[in-house]
């Protein structure tokens, strides 16, 4: 009999023990058995055994349970002297989660053989990575056979480059044990370049965190490179092929803005020398001194054209030439209108209104007096006589610290389509019908105010009058009274 100790031993084994006589009847069933048959030690006791019984094997079989579910038992048999005769032990083992962890592996390591992406694992040894896996997409992608494969240290795959940042990034992840992406060319077993993007994840020891292991997933991503590097070169091609459409169109304005605007000066400057030359002697003195005065207002007028050209061909060039002084807007505004008011007192009304005292701001003079007179001599050439001009100067009630000037007409106006270029050199509007200019006011204006960190902005009805608006940065701002 077994004594009341050794019985609590074999009870509290965590393995099942059953003990079955030499007609296969069980004879003793511990605790931990009981359990794996969902039944009490005794019921079984009596019964024919339910499964095959080979000594010194071991095997798996599947017992179902009430539940409708099966535990996978491991069964090992011995032969033993039992009370009276021979019998068998069999230990019976739960593996059910032993053999789901088997299973969920074998899944994983079909799942990285699958792979189209390369996955290697190295080992470390010293300074050494050496490969100590590579799944069969690392052979397909490198060309080099799996046992080429492990007798290298990984660094070989991307050794062909040593100078290139990106590979001295990996080697340095290798030695730091930390993680690392980078996109590489490699070389292949058989000479052929091929990109890839290679991330390594280092592998600690759990408990001493000691590097032991290092993953590496390699993609080739050769296909996507070409993409990439084709759809940057449509890019860069498609960005020039509409430069040089800009240039041809600005060329096209450009040469008939010459013959529009250069003929009539030459041919009034041709037209005052011949009749100098021709009748110069039998003029009075008044009507020489008026021929030569018309010779000299058009070469100036042909000298401001030239100057307007290059200044807009020095394009943002106007804001490093910035020169600034703290002045007083008012006085500045009031005095540019003031001469357009004496100018063309015979054919417009000019006014000049501005709400501040006092108004100071950051001005480059000539810059600014370039864009002021351009817009207002606009605002004249582009309204009928008769018709009022207004100039109004203010400032931005809310923070107070942004001039706004605003030129208004009430001309002939800007058409939609016009609109949008109308700030591109030597653009003229389709409806300035006779009226004499080059474009490129308005473009010096732009780039005038963009000096100042300003902005211009343009409101138009046809045939009823154009607003332009700007805005200047100030320095500060007191309200009149
Ligand atoms: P430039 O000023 O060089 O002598 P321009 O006046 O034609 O020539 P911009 O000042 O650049 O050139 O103006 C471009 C175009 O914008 C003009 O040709 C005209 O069509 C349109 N435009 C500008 N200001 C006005 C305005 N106040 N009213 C109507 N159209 C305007
Ligand atoms: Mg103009």
């Amino acid at each position: 009999m077994l004594t009341e100790t050794l019985l609590t031993i074999i009870n509290r084994n965590a393995d099942g023990i059953v003990v079955i006589d030499e007609d296969g009847v069980i004879r003793f069933v511990n605790l931990a058995a009981a359990a794996l048959f969902d039944k009490p030690p005794m019921a079984l006791v009596g019964e024919f055994v339910a499964f095959p019984l080979g000594t010194g094997e071991t095997v798996e079989i599947d017992l179902p349970r009430p539940d409708g579910n099966t535990i996978a038992v491991e069964i090992r048999v011995v032969e033993i002297d039992w009370i009276d005769g021979r019998a068998y032990l069999a230990s019976l083992r739960d593996i059910t989660e032993r053999r789901q962890a088997q299973a969920d592996i074998a899944l994983r390591n079909r799942l990285i053989e699958a792979s189209g992406s390369g996955i290697f694992i190295t080992g470390v040894r010293g300074e050494a990575r050496p490969i100590i896996y590579a799944n069969p997409a690392m052979a397909t992608i490198t060309a080099y056979t799996e046992a080429e494969l492990l007798a290298q240290d990984c660094r070989f795959l991307w050794h062909c480059n040593p100078d290139d940042a990106q590979n001295q990034a990996l080697d340095q992840a290798l030695i730091d044990g930390a993680p690392c992406t980078a996109v590489i060319e490699c070389e292949r077993a058989d000479g052929a370049m091929y990109w890839a993007e290679v991330r390594l994840t280092p592998i600690r020891d759990a408990g001493s965190r000691q590097l032991t292991h290092f993953i590496g997933v390699l993609h080739d991503i050769t296909d996507r490179m070409y993409l990439e590097a084709e759809r940057i070169e449509r890019e860069r091609i498609s960005v020039a092929l509409e430069k040089e459409r800009e240039l041809r169109v600005l060329k096209d304005r450009f040469l008939t803005m010459m013959s529009h605007e250069l003929r009539t000066p030459l041919s009034l400057i041709r037209l005052a020398h011949d009749m100098l030359r021709q009748y110069g002697d039998k003029a009075t003195e008044e009507e020489r001194l008026q021929y030569l005065d018309s010779i000299r207002t058009q070469t100036e007028h042909l000298t401001d054209i030239l100057s307007d050209v290059m200044t807009v061909s020095r394009g943002d060039s106007a804001e490093a030439e910035f020169m600034p002084e703290i002045i007083d807007l008012i006085t500045y505004c009031r005095d540019i209108v003031e001469q357009f008011q004496i100018n063309y007192f015979k054919t417009h009304k000019v006014e000049f209104e501005c709400d501040r005292a006092v108004m100071r701001a950051p001005i480059d003079r000539k810059l600014l007096r370039q864009a002021l007179t351009n817009l207002l001599s606009n605002a004249i050439k582009y309204s009928p006589e008769g018709s009022t001009v207004r100039f109004t100067l203010t400032s931005n009630g809310h923070n107070g610290n942004q001039a706004i000037i605003t030129i208004q007409d009430r001309g002939i106006g800007i058409t939609e389509e016009d609109m949008a270029r109308l700030f591109e050199p030597f653009h003229r509007g389709r409806n300035v019908e006779t009226v004499p200019g080059t474009g490129l006011g308005l473009a010096i204006a732009r780039q005038a105010v963009r000096a100042h960190s300003g902005t211009i902005a343009v409101d138009s009805a046809i045939g009823q009058g154009t607003t332009f608006t700007l805005t200047l940065p100030m320095v500060e701002v007191r309200a009149r009274g």
